[in-house]
């Protein structure tokens, strides 16, 4: 079936197209064929698939959208997009950015889940299992088979696992197991990308290397990855997970640091996390937002006469097997525990199975969804601040500016640098220690515009804050409007970024969303 696809000609909803073999792209009057095996998706079907993302912040119209059967036909859509004059391509994972990054207006967006499955074998490299997977697979889905069907499973994850393994290479991919494996980045040994060039090429640290880091944190720009060679552990059977509340800021990042900070791993827990909550009863951003099971109760009285307006809890989780006793477990357990400084009665904790902890989130977006904050806008902000200046920014963002909690989760917990490699496109601060902030706003249904927008204004007022601060900080997940932000964002490595550019996607086709670079005519 041929798919004629007008643009700039035609601006009604075209019936969505299924091409076989052929489609023909006519933009500004150039005519290429585009070999594509799967399906081609115009006008209105394209922008519900691809008009809106996460953060609902911004509206764009997709030329089409091509639901891809594997490489060739990525390339094919990149080759077309080549071959065009202002034709751009964005690979969209679940979409599940905040601010447009999957898009492509007027382009051609690569929706990702048709090749979900494209992918699943699990091998060895000497001790070491791995798993290849798609690109567009969600790591939900790789989680899930690994585990039950080998015993399996990745190191490094994210809170949310409705996301793919392409969209959080792009970015990093931070959870409570960074502190010992790095990002999820640090935890592939191998992709399979199509350039901005057409060329499909496998890299890895000694194959192509400049290109396997380049798309590792790159943002999209510089490739699509469509298979990644994913690290692979025993999974645990069971998990305690616990939370311990701190009045204290300092307390809390010291234990924190701490934790992070032990070599051995045996010395450590398997998770480490944090959180800034409001001190008062409010149940969206306060004291019960802490407790792990309904049966918990958060007892204010616990807290002393000086707490301030926000408070700290460290989120914990050790690993353990269905063959370990309950006392051995607990023992383990008392033992990390015992030299934190918490407030005492103020510790929360469950045992779960480690699939359902790593699915913990699922919980949370099922109820967002029945109480409508799913489908709301998510003014999100996203930052790595380090060691030196987090004790300014809580001062300053935590205690004063967010004193009354963004109604979502206001997460903070530290990372270290050297599980990140420099050679990856992702940016984050000097020094050892940094930590990830994320205030995680969800706005109830049927709020005005105005108010989203007021939202947006207090995050760039913390991110200029930061500036004018001098605060040693880096936007995770970033967004800007302008060319010198994004310089700053890169700093000495922004040439680097630049020549990688033109190395892998010389005409500046690759996630346009981003607004890095202009195409090139
Ligand atoms: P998309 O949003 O679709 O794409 C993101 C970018 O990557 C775009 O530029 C896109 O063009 C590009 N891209 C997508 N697929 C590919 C590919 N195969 N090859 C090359 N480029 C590609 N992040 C964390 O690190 N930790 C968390 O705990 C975490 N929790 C989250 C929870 C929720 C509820 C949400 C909405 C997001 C969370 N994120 C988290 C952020 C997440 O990492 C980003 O949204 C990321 O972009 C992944 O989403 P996605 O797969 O939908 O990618």
């Amino acid at each position: 079936m041929i798919a004629y696809i007008e643009p700039y000609f035609l601006d009604n909803d075209a019936e969505a197209t299924s091409a076989v073999t052929a489609a023909v792209l006519s933009t500004d009057g150039v005519s290429e064929s585009l070999n594509i095996q799967g399906e081609i998706l115009c006008g209105g079907a394209a922008a519900d698939i691809a008009g809106r993302d996460f953060g609902g912040m911004n509206c764009v119209k997709p030329l089409a959208v091509v639901r891809p059967v594997g490489p060739e036909d990525i390339a094919g859509a990149v080759k077309a997009a080549l071959r065009s004059d202002k034709l751009t391509v964005a690979a969209r994972g679940n979409g599940h950015s905040i601010n447009g990054q999957a898009m492509a207006e007027g382009g051609l967006v690569v929706d990702m889940s048709s090749t979900a499955e494209n992918h699943f074998e699990v091998g060895f490299c000497g001790d070491t299992a791995y798993v290849d997977v798609s690109g567009g697979a969600l790591w939900e889905n790789v989680l899930k088979r690994c585990v039950s069907e080998y015993g399996l499973a990745p190191r490094s994850w994210t809170d949310y696992l409705g996301l793919t393994v392409g969209g959080t290479l792009s970015n990093a991919g931070v959870s409570g197991q960074a502190f010992r494996y790095g990002p999820q980045t640090s935890n592939v040994t191998e992709l399979d990308v199509i350039t901005g060039n057409g060329d499909v090429v496998t890299c890895s640290e000694v194959e192509n290397s400049e290109l396997f880091f380049s798309v590792l944190g790159g943002l999209g720009q510089f490739g699509i990855i469509t298979r990644a060679r994913v690290l692979l552990q025993p999974a645990p059977d069971m998990v305690r997970w616990i939370r311990v509340v701190y009045t204290e800021f300092d307390e809390f990042t010291r234990d924190a640091e701490w934790l992070v900070s032990q070599k051995d791993e045996s010395s450590s827990f398997d998770y480490v996390e944090g959180f800034v909550f409001v001190n008062g009863d409010d149940p969206v951003n306060g004291w019960p937002t802490v407790p792990l099971h309904p049966d918990h109760d958060f007892d204010p009285t616990r807290l002393p006469q000086s707490s301030g307006s926000v408070l700290y809890c460290l989120e914990l989780c050790l690993h353990y097997r269905d063959s370990d006793s309950n006392s051995t477990v607990d023992k383990r357990v008392e033992r990390l525990i015992e030299r934190l400084r918490f407030i005492e009665g103020l510790r929360f904790e469950v045992d779960l199975s480690y699939v359902d902890f790593l699915l913990r989130v699922k919980r949370s977006e099922e109820i967002a969804k029945e109480i409508g904050t799913w489908e709301t806008p998510h003014p999100w902000l996203n930052l790595f601040v380090s060691k030196r200046d987090i004790g300014e920014f809580n001062r300053t963002v935590f205690k004063e500016l967010v004193k009354n909690g963004v109604n979502g989760p206001m997460l903070v917990y530290p990372l270290l640098r050297s599980r990140w490699d420099d050679r990856m496109s992702v940016e984050v601060p000097e020094g050892e220690i940094f930590y990830i902030v994320a205030l995680l706003r969800f706005v109830p249904p049927c709020t005005k515009a105005s108010s989203v927008e007021k939202l947006v204004a207090q995050n760039q007022e913390i991110v200029h804050w930061c500036v004018r601060n001098g605060t040693d900080f880096k936007l995770y997940l970033p967004h800007y409007k302008s060319r010198e932000e994004w310089i700053r964002h890169f700093g000495n490595r922004w040439s680097r970024f630049v020549d990688r550019k033109a190395m892998f996607d010389p005409m500046a086709i690759l996630s346009p969303g981003q607004k890095i670079f202009n195409r090139s005519p």
